[in-house]
């Protein structure tokens, strides 16, 4: 199958391009190879300023890679700019913090000196997907790049310019050419990859299935990987909380990115004092929301990114109704062009419904009710997924201890759960394993080799 971008919002096709055949990739994977010894010989704080310079390639561009994340998968163009900037900041955080980070941390034995080095491992597989087709590349090529590690990305298809854009800002920033490369491989091609000895390790992000078939490939390969899966994440809201102020912050978490996020809130769970009124205030909130052009300034939710994902959440909205869930607002397929789907409200989800199963990837917000606080942390902990989860109370104390019961990789009280490069991020259970951002990522890709001398 061709790569092709196509524009969400029309579902015109603008951009198609033939995947590579062998040759292309051998030659990409011999180029990168050869950069690769350098790159780990350039003294850290060099590389450091090199990803520094990275930051002010995507600012340089940022109007014009957010219109092309726009089009290819229907991000509110503001948000996409947002998008380009924390590219920005997770450089710079890594080039101010990287070679701190990497410092050889001197450890005291019965050795003359003994110390941790922290090494590159050599050339990493990045497979990434398309709902922040820069940030998730750029959360993970800035640590490694800073470790000295070289990169070759396999993005996900519908995001082919993206993906091509990417390779050209960092090229154009100044790095030495080879130390990053897009590969314009099917994701049949990737066990290749995978197998190659050229590559070191493997990171994905992604849905499950992906990552299944990924991390099982990497460890056929005794390769390192690292999974960042889907989510199917929890927000409690309890009877003490501020509702007015957990319907703002649920209608933000759950419909950015046109409700495809990773960490969006996608449980809502209320206990019985304020559960009627959540649900209201939330209805009237999402009905008020203005669906349209992601390119205008005014709009609050686009399409989604593809037609076939929007027709997929659309059967199990559909299942989830017939198995008892009911329709508070939205939940009807669009007689219209492009792949919109209404902001949506599903009550009385329970569990064994897909509603609460499997990960909702669009703009459907579902509601669990609960007995009290505890059986809120059951359903909440009742998932597969374990990526992030938020708790709503007036009581900050309570809020963190059930914060710290929540079996997830980023747990928030009275905030809404998102990504910062100074705090670690990644899940547990069906949404993976290892971590991204702070000195917990930068450590994935490297061999923490211990150095011992009479
Ligand atoms: P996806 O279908 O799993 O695709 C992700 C990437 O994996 C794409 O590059 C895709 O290539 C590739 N791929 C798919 N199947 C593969 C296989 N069998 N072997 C090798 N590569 C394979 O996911 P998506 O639809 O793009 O993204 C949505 C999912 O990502 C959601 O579940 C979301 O929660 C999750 N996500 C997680 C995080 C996190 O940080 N935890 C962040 C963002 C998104 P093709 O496009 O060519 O198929």
């Amino acid at each position: 199958m061709a790569f092709e971008s196509i524009d969400p919002s029309t579902g015109e096709t603008f951009f198609h391009m033939e995947p590579w055949g062998e040759a292309e990739r051998e030659a990409a994977l011999a180029a990168v190879a050869a950069a690769t010894p350098g790159w780990a010989a350039t003294p850290v704080a060099e590389r450091a300023e090199a990803v520094r310079a990275i930051a002010g390639e995507l600012r340089r561009r940022a109007d014009e890679l957010a219109t092309l994340i726009t089009r290819e998968v229907g991000k509110l163009h503001r948000e996409a700019r947002g998008e380009i900037e924390k590219c920005a900041w997770v450089c710079e955080y890594y080039a101010d913090h990287g070679p701190g980070f990497l410092a050889d941390e001197p450890i005291e034995t019965d050795a003359g000196k003994s110390l941790v080095a922290y090494q590159p491992l050599g050339t990493v597989l990045a497979v990434m997907p398309w709902n922040f087709p820069f940030w998730q590349v750029f959360r993970f090529a800035a640590p490694a790049l800073v470790a000295g590690n070289t990169g070759v990305l396999k993005h996900a298809s519908n995001v082919p310019q993206s993906a091509l854009a990417i390779e050209e800002v960092i090229r154009d920033a100044g790095l030495p050419a080879d130390t990053f490369r897009t590969l314009m491989i099917r994701a049949a091609d990737v066990d290749a990859v995978i197998d190659d000895p050229r590559i070191a390790a493997v990171t994905l992000t992604g849905s499950e299935p992906a990552g299944r078939a990924v991390a099982s490939r990497a460890a056929a390969n005794i390769k390192k990987a690292v999974l960042e899966l889907g989510g199917s994440d929890p927000f409690i809201v309890l009877d003490d909380a501020d509702v007015e102020q957990a319907v703002e912050a649920a209608a933000t978490s759950r419909f950015l990115n046109n409700g495809q996020s990773c960490i969006a809130a996608k449980r809502f769970i209320l206990t019985p004092g304020i559960a009627d009124d959540f649900v209201e205030r939330f209805r009237r909130r999402v009905e008020a929301m203005t669906v349209g052009d992601p390119a205008a300034e005014t709009t609050q939710l686009g399409p989604m990114a593809r037609t076939d994902l929007r027709d997929e959440l659309h059967t199990q909205v559909a299942d989830s109704v017939r198995a008892g869930a009911q329709v508070v607002t939205g939940c009807t397929l669009p007689d219209s062009p492009g792949a919109f789907y209404p902001p949506s409200i599903l009550d009385h989800v329970a569990e064994g419904q897909r509603a609460f199963e499997e990960e909702l990837f669009g703009p459907v917000a579902i509601v669990l009710r609960a007995d009290d606080a505890e059986h809120a942390v059951n359903l909440a902990n009742g998932s597969r997924f374990g990526l992030g989860g938020a708790v709503w109370t007036a009581d900050s104390q309570r809020g963190e201890a059930i914060a710290r019961r929540l079996e997830c990789g980023a747990a928030f009280v009275n905030g809404i759960v998102k990504s910062d490069p100074r705090l670690p991020f990644g899940g547990v259970k069906a949404s993976g394993f290892g971590r991204e951002l702070s000195r917990h990522g930068i450590q994935e890709f490297v061999n923490a080799k211990t150095v011992w001398v009479k």
